[in-house]
C-alpha cells in the first residue's frame, strides 16, 4: 500500500523507488543550500532558468516594485507597461520579422499556443485539412497534449501515451545533404496535411541534448519554406544566450514563422512564456470575424511580475556581457570534458555555448550518479545515458571547474565501478 501521509506528488517521479528529494532552504549566485546546511554548486540552473545565477539584485527590486504596484490583473480588456514593454523589447531583440507576441505561463502552453495558431491560420485562410506537424526524432516539446504530440513518440517519455495523442509525422534530423533529401520527400508527401514543421533549433534538450550544425537547421528551414510550410521554432531551451547567441536561429540566419519562448525569459524567478509570431502568420487573424480571433487566454497571461522579471533579465543581456560568459563557458567546458572522450565507455563528449555534454556508451544507474554528484558537493541531474552542465552564464571560474572535475570524477567511478 502507498503511504497516505505525504501529499506531494513529484515530477517524473516513481514515487515508490526514488530517493527522496533533498530540502533547499536558498539559493544565492550558483549555489543551492540545503536544509542540512550542505551548500551545493547548480550545474543545471534549475532546468536552465537562471541564466544570471540565483536572486539577482537587480531582478528581484524590479519584482518588490511591481509586487506593490499591481501583483496581478487580467490580461482580458486590459493592459499595462510591464507587458507592453516586454512585447516591445523580444519584438526588437528577435530576428527580423517575429513580431506579435502571445504571453503565457509555461513553455509546454507556449507550444500548444503555438500549434493552434499553426492549425487555425489555415484554416482562417480557408484552407482545409492541415491539421498535422512535421516533427523530429529525439524533441522535446512540453507535457501538454499537443506538444506531448510533437515529442519523440518511440523514446521520449510520454510514449505511453500513445494512443490518447494526435499522430503525427516524425522524421530523423538530417545529419547531410543527403539525409536532407528525404526530409524534402516527406514534406512534399505531407505537405497538404502538414500545418507546420517545428523544431529546437541547434540542440535538442530535454531529448537528449543533442545538436546539429547551424547549416542543418538553414537547411531545414529552406525545406519548410519550399513546401509552403510554417516553421516553429521552440527555443524554450535554447533562448537567451545559452548556445552562444541570445537565440539559437541566428547562428543560421534562420526566420521561423513562430518562436517559443520560456526557460530563461525570467531569468529562473517566475512562470511566463511567450509565442512570438512573424506579420504573415499574424495576419490570417486579422479579422472583422470574431471566430478569426486566435481563442487562447491564460488566466495568469501577462502576469506583472513575471514581466517586470522578464525586463529585468533583459536589462542585464543589454548591460552585463551574458554572451562572452556564455562563450568563455564553452571554451572551458570542451577543455574540461575532453579528456573524458577517450574513455571506452563514453561515446561522446560534445560542447554548445554554455552546454556540456557526455554521452555514456550504454545508460549507467542514474539513481547512484545522482548520489555521487551530491557526495560531491554538486548538483548535476544525469538522464537516460548523459551526464550534462548546463550552469548560469555567471558562474565562476571556481564553481565552474568544481562542476567538471565532479563531473570527471563521477564518471571515472561510473566506469570503473
Ligand atoms: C522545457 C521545455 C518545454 C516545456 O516547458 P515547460 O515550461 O516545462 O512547460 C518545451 N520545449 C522545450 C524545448 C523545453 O526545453
Amino acid at each position: 500500500m502507498p503511504p497516505h501521509d505525504h501529499p506531494l506528488w513529484r515530477p517524473y517521479t516513481q514515487m515508490k523507488t526514488a530517493a527522496p528529494p533533498l530540502e533547499a532552504v536558498r539559493t544565492q549566485g550558483s549555489r543551492i543550500t540545503l536544509a542540512d546546511g550542505r551548500e551545493l554548486v547548480d550545474g543545471i540552473a534549475s532546468w536552465w532558468t537562471a541564466v544570471h545565477g540565483y536572486n539577482h539584485p537587480h531582478i528581484a527590486a524590479a519584482v518588490a516594485r511591481q509586487l506593490e504596484a499591481m501583483p496581478h490583473v487580467m490580461f482580458g480588456g486590459l493592459t499595462h507597461a510591464p507587458a507592453e514593454q516586454l512585447a516591445r523589447r523580444l519584438a526588437a531583440l528577435l530576428p527580423k520579422g517575429l513580431d506579435h507576441v502571445f504571453f503565457t505561463d509555461s513553455g509546454s502552453v507556449a507550444v500548444e499556443v503555438a500549434l493552434k495558431m499553426a492549425v487555425q491560420m489555415w484554416r482562417n485562410r480557408g484552407v482545409a485539412g492541415r491539421t498535422r506537424f512535421l516533427a523530429f526524432r529525439g524533441g522535446y516539446h512540453g507535457d501538454t497534449m499537443g506538444a506531448m504530440s510533437v515529442c519523440d513518440p518511440d523514446e521520449g517519455m510520454h510514449r505511453r501515451l500513445g494512443g490518447y495523442l494526435p499522430r503525427q509525422i516524425v522524421c530523423d534530423l538530417p545529419r547531410s545533404p543527403a539525409e536532407a533529401s528525404a526530409l524534402d520527400g516527406t514534406m512534399a508527401a505531407h505537405r497538404e496535411t502538414l500545418a507546420a514543421v517545428i523544431v529546437e533549433p541547434l540542440v535538442q534538450g530535454a531529448g537528449g541534448m543533442r545538436m546539429h550544425p547551424p547549416e542543418t537547421l538553414a537547411e531545414i528551414g529552406r525545406l519548410a519554406r519550399r513546401h509552403g510550410l510554417p516553421l516553429i521554432a521552440d527555443e524554450i531551451f535554447t533562448g537567451f544566450g545559452r548556445t552562444g547567441s541570445l537565440f539559437a536561429c541566428e547562428q543560421a540566419g534562420l526566420v521561423p514563422d513562430i518562436l517559443c519562448l520560456s526557460k530563461a525569459l525570467t531569468g529562473g524567478t517566475m512562470a511566463l512564456a511567450a509565442t512570438v509570431a512573424t506579420g504573415e502568420v499574424f495576419e490570417a487573424f486579422w479579422s472583422d470575424d470574431p471566430g478569426a480571433a486566435l481563442m487562447h487566454g491564460p488566466t495568469f497571461m501577462a502576469n506583472p511580475l513575471a514581466c517586470a522579471a522578464a525586463n529585468a533579465s533583459l536589462d542585464l543581456f543589454a548591460g552585463e556581457p551574458r554572451l562572452d560568459q556564455a562563450g568563455a563557458i564553452a571554451a572551458r567546458l570542451a577543455e574540461g570534458l575532453a579528456p573524458l572522450s577517450r574513455l571506452p565507455g563514453v561515446r561522446d563528449v560534445r560542447v554548445l555555448g554554455a552546454i556540456g555534454v557526455v554521452q555514456f556508451v550504454r545508460p549507467p544507474d542514474l539513481a547512484a550518479l545522482k548520489q555521487r554528484f551530491v557526495e560531491r558537493g554538486t548538483w548535476v541531474r544525469p538522464f537516460g545515458d548523459i551526464v550534462y552542465l548546463t550552469p548560469a552564464l555567471t558562474i565562476g571560474t571556481l564553481d565552474l571547474d568544481h562542476l567538471l572535475e565532479s563531473v570527471r570524477g563521477v564518471v571515472h567511478e561510473t566506469l570503473s565501478a
